[in-house]
């Protein structure tokens, strides 16, 4: 089975089961400065798993487009990547454990075909000092659902990881973990939950490579071991239950459920090869790297340059498929760094400049079908593409030259840093280049030059990196609705036309683009800043309902990627005023804003105007 006929099946599985194929979210989370880019499948759908309804119902089923900057520097062995699909299965407040895990089970053997010999399943100990039970439920029925296959599943209890490191497997193949593996909350192990914070254990799938376990990873092998032997290709969590103020643990009234399996590690195992680079969804870059590098991918001694070359050409074209541009802030940083990255690997490779478009153009074929958006974008990427390698080389070389001198010596973090600053390069470049030389970096002295360089025009970068949930504070609230009032508004004084191009809340001020080709004029800011407060004092009501995606464009809502959320959507009117599709949330009445005024209005590239605003 192809990468493309797996999310193909998957979805189609579960669609045979009642479920409804909710498209992937964009890559770039709409209204949540907290996150950079979505790293799984379950953040876009957090809202609804914490309660509110989803209007495709309570089963649903995608694949979701992650990316995970902090595994930039991880990428060049066989199995990190930083772009990645992930498949996921959810139930909210339907089914539960019995019908999943056969499910995912059936799907996993009977579907795509893998060995049931070949898997072995973890599953939650407890956690004696919160006073969670065991999950038993779990184990029994896995043990009844290998045994159906005809494998006697023995439960083995192994613990932490220490624990299972020394104790070893066992014969067993279901396994009891503690908290620290098989525990799921957004704050992580239940003692660190705050008082009302939904979680529950999960049940992770791993298939074994067979390969010999390294002892350099522990005395000996069990499914969670690093050494290379097990990978996990699907998790499912199973939110059962809630904190209570006391510290302990009662039942969640609505219990749902959260499958997520990687893509490409489903893909690695049906071909039974752990290296995740030899799946079909690679084949066409690595093929044409051999051939340009008259190299081959399984001979070379530069392997991890294929790997970091096709990992970063692959998340630079799908990231710039949703809209992010190299550039030096925030997204189109980490854009960045993945081409300048490529491209000195590139070298490395002995590839000619110029390449990379080539390149892209491999990955933009591939992807087109699942994802039409990097096909419809395949101009302005391969053009951005071309510019940004033109650019970058005309001070790599002066750069590397610039190293050399200084890599004599231990690389201090001014010295990093005039390497970032005067050449372009990204700080895990010049690590990397050190490593070769066995010089250290500075790195931390580097982050504060960094952190000091950018503090004029932003804060808080390091939050930034971290998954998870948008920031739902009442201020962030009641700036995402003045932002409603703000996009309507706009609508009024500048026309039709002035559609919103993005948006970046936090709960200081609202940020706001929107589509316009001229410096507004102190007339038209002052007759917006009229409008927004006079809504205020209004006091209008905030409604949701939710409508097809046809419905919603006749009664005239406004929206951002609205059609790519699915058939049913969710809309935001603020009186008559404003009618907006939008995931919220939002204040109750306009009343509880205060005063709306615009602190600046400034170009943000061309035909687009960036508002700054805060509420007083
Ligand atoms: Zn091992
Ligand atoms: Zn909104």
């Amino acid at each position: 089975m192809s990468t493309n006929e797996l999310r193909e099946a998957y979805q189609r599985f579960f669609e045979e089961r009642g479920h409804t194929r909710i498209p992937s979210a964009p890559l770039v989370p709409e209204n949540d400065p907290t996150t950079l880019f979505v790293g799984s499948g379950m953040q876009p759908l957090v809202p609804y798993l914490l309660g509110q309804a989803h209007p495709q119902g309570a089963k649903l089923v995608n694949s979701q487009k992650s990316f995970r900057a902090e595994d930039i520097e991880e990428v060049g062995d066989n199995r990190h990547t930083t772009f990645f699909e992930m498949l996921g299965n959810w139930s909210l407040g339907d089914y539960f454990k019995e019908e999943q895990l056969p499910w995912i089970f059936e799907f996993l053997t009977s579907v795509v075909g893998l060995n049931p010999k070949r898997l072995y399943v973890t599953v939650f100990a407890g956690d004696e000092a919160n006073g969670l039970p065991r999950d038993t439920v779990s184990a029994e029925l896995w043990q009844q659902i290998f045994s159906d296959k005809g494998i006697d599943a023995s439960i083995v209890d192994i613990g932490s990881i220490e624990q299972a490191g020394d104790a070893g497997m066992q014969n067993g193949r279901i396994f009891y973990y503690n908290a620290a593996k098989n525990w799921w909350s957004r704050a992580g192990l239940p003692e660190n939950m705050p008082a009302g914070e939904p979680g529950g254990p999960d049940s992770e799938i791993f298939y074994d490579f067979g390969t010999p376990h390294d002892p350099k990873f522990g005395k000996q092998c069990h499914p969670n071991c690093d050494c290379g032997r097990f990978m996990e290709i699907g998790n499912s969590v199973f939110m059962e239950y809630v904190k209570q103020a006391d510290g302990s643990f009662a039942p969640l009234p609505r219990k749902n459920v959260d499958f997520g399996g990687g893509l490409e590690r489903l893909a690695a195992a049906v071909q039974d090869n752990a290296d995740v680079f030899t799946i079909d969804a690679f084949a066409p870059i690595i093929r044409q790297l051999e051939e340009v590098s008259s190299a081959s991918y399984t001979a070379s001694p530069h392997q991890a340059s294929f790997r970091i070359v096709a990992d970063h050409v692959r998340g630079a074209v799908i990231m710039m498929a949703d809209g992010v541009s190299p550039s030096n802030t925030e997204r189109g940083y980490i854009v960045r760094r993945l081409l300048r990255r490529a491209i000195r690997h590139l070298d490395v490779l002995g590839i000619p400049a110029g390449s990379l478009p080539l390149l892209a153009r491999s990955i933009v074929e591939y992807y087109r079908t699942a994802y039409p958006e990097v096909g419809q974008r395949e101009g302005s990427i391969v053009e951005a593409l071309a510019h940004e390698e033109t650019k970058f080389r005309r001070t790599l070389s002066a750069g590397l030259r610039e190293f050399q001198k200084i890599a004599s010596r231990h690389i201090s973090g001014a010295d990093a840093f005039h390497l970032f600053a005067s050449y372009g390069f990204p700080l895990e470049m010049t690590v990397d280049l050190a490593k070769d030389k066995g010089v250290a970096v500075d790195t931390e002295a580097f982050e504060r030059a960094m952190a000091e360089h950018r503090a004029a025009s932003r804060g808080g970068q390091d939050k930034k990196f971290r998954g998870g949930l948008a920031d739902h504070s009442d201020m962030s609230i009641k700036y995402h609705t003045a932002t409603h009032l703000l996009h309507q508004a706009l609508q009024d004084i500048l026309g039709k036309q002035a559609i919103q191009k993005g948006s970046n809340i936090t709960p200081d001020r609202l940020r706001f683009d929107v589509a316009h080709t001229e410096k507004m004029t102190p007339e038209q800011l002052q007759k917006v800043t009229d409008i927004v407060n006079e809504k205020i004092a209004a006091n209008l009501p905030v409604r949701q309902e939710e409508m097809t995606v046809e419905e919603a464009k006749a009664a005239g809502a406004a929206g951002l990627f609205s059609e790519r959320y699915g058939e049913r959507v969710r809309v935001y009117r603020i009186g008559d005023y404003s009618i907006e599709i939008c995931g919220g949330p939002h204040v109750e009445r306009t009343g509880a804003l205060g005063r709306f005024s615009i602190q600046k209005e400034e170009s943000a590239g061309a035909g687009v105007r960036r508002i700054r605003a805060v509420l007083q």
